[in-house]
């Protein structure tokens, strides 16, 4: 059997073991100038007034959450098409998370449903947490808009959605907070990580001292002219967030490739579109190929025209040598939300038909022509061998 195709990989190199390599020699290992570096090109590269550089996105969400002012009693609406990180942080304020379904084109928050439950839900709803799934923009101007007038905060889960373009405009670039992930498998990689940006100060400020354990220097500060630096204040019970400068160092090289390692994948799913155009599929929209991400190319089985359910699907192209994974198995089949929130596969149709009928293909920068034509192959060749007359 020819090689086995991975479902994902990092793009590292060169650039990136030096830089780790050097902050190492330098003796500092946890949070410091690298992390610092990393959180100025970040939000240079977006045009924000900050980037909050932490240990994973769940953490950023976390911390989005908590310096809104998420609690007991309030409402934060998102999808059930998304990983459970997105709701969990819900729950770690005690806060009442609200699921909606999501569009079948776009596999995004569903915006009549947002509306509705904005509605249902007047006067308590403190967050909408869209999800750019696979790295598609969300509707964000209407998303922003109803919930400004809800009186909510808009926090972007951008875990795929760098880069993203929406309307020409990235993804975080704009909007409330927005929130990346750097986990091994994304499209800006450092094993463990994220950032959230923001123009909001007080925000800002909050989730800095939150993220270290509700330390505040400035805090000190503002009492005394003399800053002994062994003083610090503890203002609040926080948490242990803090990205690393070893993993900061991966991010500084990463972010100078963020966009060549995007056209990379903006090219193979272009192959993809193209090779499996004509096959009992459906395939992702795109409002523009090089606005969305590729984070994730997945396909739907048309399951009335083949006859080989998706699990099997799955195991054959396995078998060719062909990585491949499902996103995502929607919040209302995993035990924990369906019975805390009492969630029903019938209030979420599309998210569980489309979970039903899924595949998620390898989409990568250091994937070859070769690996590429070989996906499509295998893929191709599965549709044929099941075709279902007509
Ligand atoms: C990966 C992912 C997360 C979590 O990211 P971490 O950095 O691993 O915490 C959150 N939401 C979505 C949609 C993701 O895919």
């Amino acid at each position: 059997m020819a090689d086995f195709i991975p479902f994902a990989l990092p793009t590292i190199g060169d650039e990136e073991i030096d830089e780790v390599v050097r902050t190492i020699r330098s003796g500092w290992l946890t949070t410091g100038p690298q992390a610092r570096r990393f959180e100025a090109e970040f939000a240079a590269y977006l045009g924000r007034r900050h980037a909050v550089a932490v240990n994973s996105a769940t953490a950023g969400l976390h911390l989005a959450l908590e310096a809104i002012g998420v609690g007991p009693g309030d409402v934060v609406i998102t999808t059930v098409f998304t990983f459970t990180a997105t709701a969990e942080v819900i729950r770690y304020l005690n806060a009442t998370p609200v699921f909606i379904d999501i569009n079948p084109k776009t596999k995004n928050m569903d915006v009549q449903a947002l509306k509705a439950a904005l509605h249902r839900h007047a006067g308590r709803v403190k967050a909408v947490i869209p999800v750019h799934f696979a790295g598609l923009a969300c509707e964000m101007g209407e998303i922003l808009e109803c919930a400004k007038k809800s009186g909510a905060v808009v926090v972007e889960d951008a875990a795929h959605a760098l880069p993203t373009r929406s309307a020409g405009r990235l993804i975080g670039s704009f909007g409330d907070i927005t929130v990346f992930s750097f986990y091994a498998t994304k499209t800006l990689a450092t094993g463990e990580g994220g950032m959230i940006v923001t123009d909001d100060d007080r925000w800002a400020e909050r989730m800095r001292v939150m993220r270290l354990h509700g330390i505040s220097k400035d805090a000190f500060g503002r009492y005394s002219d003399q800053k002994p630096s062994w003083h610090y204040e503890v203002v609040a019970p926080g948490y242990k967030y803090n990205l690393t400068d070893v993993a900061a160092a991966l991010g500084i090289q990463q972010l100078r490739k963020v966009e060549a390692m995007h056209e990379r994948r903006v090219e193979i799913a272009a192959a993809y579109l193209a090779g499996l155009a004509s096959l009992p599929l459906e395939l992702p929209y795109s409002d523009g190929l090089a606005s969305h991400a590729w984070h994730l190319f997945t396909i739907e089985l048309l399951l009335d025209r083949i006859d080989i359910g998706r699990d099997e699907f799955i195991g054959e192209l396995m078998k060719a040598g062909v990585g491949v994974s499902v996103h995502f198995i929607p919040l209302n089949r995993h035990p924990y939300w369906r019975q805390s929130c009492g969630l029903d596969d019938q209030d979420f149709p599309v998210a569980t038909d489309k979970f039903l009928r899924t595949v998620s293909l390898p989409i990568y920068p250091r994937m070859t022509k070769a690996h590429v034509e070989r996906v499509i192959g295998a893929v191709a060749g599965l549709c044929e061998r099941h075709a279902v007359a007509a």
